[in-house]
């Protein structure tokens, strides 16, 4: 057992000054201050914040790795990430070809099946999908864009067939149907010819289905939520901006208190008083921050790097693509907390539910993203700047800054 001796511990409710116990992977107890509570070897914490380990639900890539680069990529983002913080994260991919697609689900799979101790946690990836808007497709490849297959129903079979280099719907989802304990989201635009039917046919399979990059009208979306869409792709990115008489798919998402937002909060995709707006409008369960962050993340201005086969480029505040394409952001999740903090006026409670917190329970992860007795040693420890001093993943340290 350790102890977290000392700190400030960031609650879903509130801040307390106490000790946190954690051992065989849980957290034990939290012990008030002059709580003897059982011997343990303490870590002195003092002056510093504990919060619950970060989840990102949306990052595909960090530090000169893309998930789409297949391999050991996701393994490799997993040992990267918890310097930022991130203790569980959803690797994700881009529009991509099939093979493509089924190297980096095997990719997930293999750093499933294989945790690495000192890794952070690799969750079900999340696929932002072929089946999209042109319009809205962002970065997303417009080759490897596709109309959404006639007649997607559980049980879909995977067939036989010689890799090609032109390819259907079909394909796609032959795939992630044949891996799909490793693809856990899957964003679509709701306003494509047989969405609908696809978004049932994914639900059933126990896919989460995510709007985004859709120009879908606001009866589109709510019509896709009733068909069992439960989140929004990145909101306002990608989509129409909201008009008080065309709300459209954002404006369905900010009316919609059972569907959950993410947000990218690097303080240039979206506003941070726009932020605070959409906190005030879905409450702090409705809203997930993410990074959308890309090989770039980590890496000083002017870098470049990958994002699926496409070259991108780190500029001040985000990626573009060589046409200038915005194409994700250059952010890590420490830098959304410490953004939602100083620049969209979160207390550090409202910003813990939103790195953590939401992300867990929209994923169905009841025992991660909180400070509390039987969750996940999920924790990460910060100093008075919000930088990350610590990260435990599991119990287990996975980072640890370098003195001085
Ligand atoms: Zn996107």
């Amino acid at each position: 057992m350790i102890r977290l001796a000392g700190g400030r511990l960031v609650l879903s409710d509130r801040q307390l000054e106490a000790s946190l116990l954690f051992g065989a992977g849980r957290i034990v107890a939290i012990e008030p201050v002059g709580d003897a509570g059982p011997p343990a070897p303490a870590i002195d914490v003092s002056g510093l914040l504990v919060v619950p380990g970060f989840v990102d639900g949306h990052v595909h890539g960090v530090a000169g790795t893309d998930v789409l680069d297949g391999s050991d990529a996701v393994s490799v983002m997993a040992s990267l990430l918890p310097r930022y913080g991130v203790t569980a994260f959803c690797p994700t991919t881009m529009a991509c070809e099939p093979e493509g697609l089924d190297r980096a689900l095997q990719s997930v799979r293999a750093a499933r099946a294989a945790p690495r101790p000192g890794s952070a946690l690799v969750l079900a990836a999340h696929l932002e999908s072929n089946f999209i808007s042109g319009e809205f497709r962002g970065a997303q490849p417009a080759a490897c864009l596709r109309q959404v297959p006639f007649g997607f129903t559980y049980g879909h079979v995977v067939r036989d067939r010689p890799v090609r280099s032109y390819y259907d719907g079909d394909q796609i989802l032959d795939v992630i149907s044949a891996r799909r304990e490793d693809a856990g989201i899957v964003t679509l635009a709701p306003e494509l010819e047989g969405a609908l039917e696809l978004i049932a046919g994914l639900v059933d399979l126990g896919i989460r289905v995510s709007l985004g990059h859709s120009g879908a009208t606001f009866e589109q979306a709510m019509a896709a939520f009733d068909r069992g869409a439960t989140r929004a792709t990145h909101l306002f990115n990608c989509m129409p901006p909201v008009h008080h008489r065309a709300p459209g798919l954002a404006g369905a998402v900010l009316a919609r208190r059972d569907v959950a937002a993410e947000l990218i909060c690097d303080g240039y995709h979206v506003h941070p008083a726009l932020c605070r707006a959409v906190v005030a409008a879905k409450g702090l369960d409705g809203v997930m921050a993410i990074t959308d962050g890309t090989a770039l993340s980590g890496l000083p201005q002017g870098s470049t790097a990958t994002l699926g086969l496409q070259r991108i480029t780190a500029g001040a505040r985000a990626a573009h693509l060589d046409d200038g394409t915005l194409a994700g952001s250059v952010a890590t999740m420490d830098r959304a907390f410490r953004m939602l903090v100083r620049e969209a006026g979160l207390d550090v409670v409202e910003a813990a539910r939103l790195c953590a917190t939401t992300p867990a329970e929209r994923l169905g992860l009841g025992d991660m993203g909180v400070l509390a007795p039987g969750a996940r040693a999920d924790i990460v420890v910060l100093d008075a700047a919000l930088e990350v001093v610590r990260t435990f993943v599991g119990g287990l340290e996975a980072y640890c800054r370098p003195s001085g």
